[in-house]
């Protein structure tokens, strides 16, 4: 895992389904702290070949494929960023070498399958690091920490409440810590 100050945001998704909605108000959420790359890499090297499925051609080990998912997002993210993990790799990844990758990287990578990408922080909490995950357009904001794994947490920072009333540890700590790290502006269309 390497992890460095990304150079580019990526643009928040947000695909209004109703133009109504498209008229309200938007929600933009800005980090006060610089969003990072987050590296998935020690790949074992038996997993540097070509594998076929279908047209589409991957390497494991380089996060490589050449189908269209991957391209797209080959596009915004560096190289081994695990926000560029198609469905090939992604299901690679979880078959063969679950138990190789980082358990926050297998964690992170459910979740960009699941939700889509957001945008990562690593910040610390009396010495011990976490991340917000976060899209700018939503009011929710996921903490990644580790209490004996790594776990998700998420918070809405407009109506102050876990999701599911699962909360951290000093959860307090952490609304405090995530108030100080995010400012809220709502923009008129
Ligand atoms: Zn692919």
């Amino acid at each position: 895992m390497l992890l460095r100050s990304r150079r580019t945001f990526s643009k928040p998704h947000k695909v209004f389904t109703d133009l109504r909605e498209a008229e309200k108000e938007i929600f933009i959420l800005n980090p006060l702290g610089a969003p990072i790359d987050f590296l998935i890499n020690n790949l074992p090297d038996w997993c540097n070949k070509e594998y076929k499925r279908g047209n589409d051609v991957y390497n494991p080990f380089k996060m490589l494929c050449t189908c269209e998912e991957y391209r797209e997002s080959a596009g915004e993210y560096e190289p081994m960023d695990y926000r560029r993990v198609c469905r090939h790799l992604y299901a690679f990844y979880m078959q063969r070498l679950k138990k190789d990758i980082n358990p926050l990287a297998v964690l992170l990578m459910e979740q960009n399958k699941k939700h889509g990408p957001e945008e990562l922080i690593r910040a610390e909490l009396s010495g011990k690091e976490f991340y917000y995950g976060f899209q700018r357009t939503s009011e929710w904001i996921n903490i990644y920490c580790n209490e004996n794994q790594w776990i998700r947490f998420s918070y809405n920072i407009a109506q102050k409440r876990w999701s599911e009333n699962i909360a951290p540890k000093n959860n307090e700590a952490f609304v405090e810590a995530l108030k100080k790290c995010f400012t809220i502006n709502t923009k008129s269309k």
